[in-house]
C-alpha cells in the first residue's frame, strides 16, 4: 500500500516537472509564434459525432439525427462569429458528414494552439425515452452523479468503434477516478476559464434563448480531458423529448441556440482576450460583465497586481492610483491585492482595471475564512 502511494506521489511529482518543462517550451513558442501572427484568438468548433456514428436518433421520426444538429448549429455559429468578430479565427473538426476521431478533434485543437474549443452535441435519456429537456454544458472533471456518467460514456462510447482504439485511448479510462483526476491535473490551468465560458453559455440559453438551463456540469469526456485549453462540450438539448426535439430541429430553435453560443462567446472573448493593437472587441469591455453577478457567498475575492519582498504601504501613491489595496505576508515576500468582493464577475472587471492601470500580470486570487483557496475549486462550487 505504501509503496502504491509512493509511485502515485513520485509519477505525480515527475509529472508535474515535465509540465512545467512543457509549460516553459509552449510560453516561449507562443511568444514566437504571437510576433510572427497577428495573433488572432483561435476558436476550434467541433460538430459532434459524424458519418457512420450519428449520436443520438432522438424519438426517430426526423431523419436527421444528433450529428446533423451538431453540424448545423456549429456551421451558423462560424460564420457569425467570422461576420462578426474580426479578432476571432474560427477552425472546425469537420464542415461535412465526416467522422473525425475523437483523438483527431483533439490533436487539431492543440497542433493550432486553439484558444477554446467547443465540443457541440445533443442530448438523449437513456433507453431513448423520456421527459427530460434542458441544455447542460460540461467541463471536465468527476461525474457527480449517475446522468452526468451516463453522459460522458454516450459521448464517449464511439472510441470503440474505431480502430485501434485500445492504443490510441490506452490512458483514457472515463470509469476511473484516478485517472480523470490525473488528467484533471493537466488541465487545472485550463479548468476555471472552461467553467467561466459554460456559465457564460448556460447563462445566454436561460436568458437570451429562454430555454430551460440544466446548468454547468462535470464528466470524464474524452475531448475534454486532450484539449489543452480551455474546453466546454455543449449538449443544446434533449432529443429524446419531441418538444426539444422539434424545437432543435427548426429553422427558428436553431438560429436562437446559435445566437446564444456566439453571444457567451464573444463575451468570454472580450474578457479573455484583449490585444493591444486593435480596438473593435476593446471598446465593449468590461462593460457587459458589469450587469452580470456570480456570487459566492463565503468567498472574498480580489485581484493579485505585485509580488516583492519590499514592504510597501497599501496606499493608492504606492500603485498607480489603485484604492482598496491590501497586503499579505507570505515568509520573505508580500502579496498586494486589489478590490475586495464576492462576485467573480466583479474581480474580472477588477482584472481590468487592474490591467488598465499597467499590472498586466494581474489575475483574481479567493480567500474563504482568511485562507488562500484555489479559484478553480471555489468555481467548482458551483457545478452539478
Ligand atoms: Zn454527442
Amino acid at each position: 500500500m505504501l509503496n502504491l502511494i509512493f509511485s502515485f506521489d513520485y509519477h505525480m511529482k515527475t509529472k508535474s516537472a515535465l509540465s512545467f518543462v512543457s509549460f516553459i517550451i509552449v510560453l516561449t513558442f507562443s511568444t514566437l509564434l504571437y510576433g510572427q501572427d497577428n495573433s488572432k484568438f483561435v476558436v476550434v468548433l467541433d460538430a459532434g459525432h459524424g458519418g457512420r456514428d450519428s449520436g443520438t436518433p432522438g424519438t426517430k421520426r426526423y431523419k436527421s439525427a444528433e450529428k446533423d444538429i451538431a453540424l448545423d448549429v456549429t456551421l451558423a455559429l462560424g460564420k457569425l462569429i467570422n461576420r462578426n468578430l474580426p479578432n476571432v479565427k474560427v477552425l472546425y473538426t469537420r464542415t461535412k458528414d465526416v467522422y473525425p476521431t475523437l483523438n483527431g478533434r483533439a490533436v487539431l485543437a492543440n497542433e493550432k494552439k486553439a484558444d477554446l474549443f467547443i465540443s457541440i452535441h445533443c442530448n438523449a435519456q437513456p433507453g431513448g425515452k423520456g421527459n427530460a429537456y434542458g441544455s447542460e454544458t460540461f467541463v471536465l472533471g468527476l461525474h457527480k452523479n449517475a446522468a452526468n456518467l451516463e453522459v460522458a460514456k454516450r459521448e464517449n462510447s464511439v472510441i470503440y468503434q474505431e480502430e485501434n482504439y485500445e492504443e490510441t485511448y490506452k490512458d483514457f479510462n472515463p470509469n476511473s477516478t484516478e485517472s480523470i483526476l490525473t488528467l484533471m491535473l493537466a488541465q487545472e490551468d485550463y479548468l476555471d476559464h472552461s467553467i467561466e465560458l459554460a456559465n457564460f453559455i448556460e447563462t445566454e440559453f436561460k436568458v437570451t434563448g429562454k430555454r430551460k438551463s440544466r446548468g454547468v456540469k462535470q464528466a470524464g469526456l474524452y475531448v475534454l480531458a486532450y484539449t489543452y485549453m480551455p474546453s466546454v462540450l455543449v449538449e443544446l438539448g434533449f432529443l429524446t423529448n419531441r418538444r426539444e426535439e422539434d424545437y432543435l430541429n427548426s429553422k427558428k430553435g436553431k438560429q436562437i441556440m446559435t445566437k446564444s453560443l456566439f453571444n457567451a462567446i464573444k463575451k468570454y472573448v472580450n474578457i479573455n482576450y484583449k490585444q493591444s493593437t486593435n480596438t473593435s472587441i476593446q471598446n465593449e469591455t468590461p462593460s457587459d460583465l458589469s450587469k452580470e453577478s456570480l456570487i459566492f457567498e463565503d468567498i472574498v475575492f480580489k485581484v493579485q497586481v505585485a509580488a516583492s519582498s519590499r514592504k510597501l504601504d497599501p496606499k493608492p501613491y504606492n500603485f498607480k492610483g489603485l484604492n482598496e489595496i491590501s497586503r499579505a505576508n507570505e515568509g520573505s515576500l508580500y502579496k498586494y491585492f486589489y478590490g475586495n468582493t464576492s462576485d467573480y464577475f466583479e474581480a474580472k472587471v477588477l482584472v481590468e482595471e487592474a490591467k488598465a492601470k499597467g499590472y498586466q500580470s494581474s489575475f483574481v486570487v479567493a480567500f474563504k475564512d482568511g485562507h488562500q483557496v484555489k479559484v478553480a475549486e471555489v468555481l467548482k462550487s458551483k457545478v452539478n
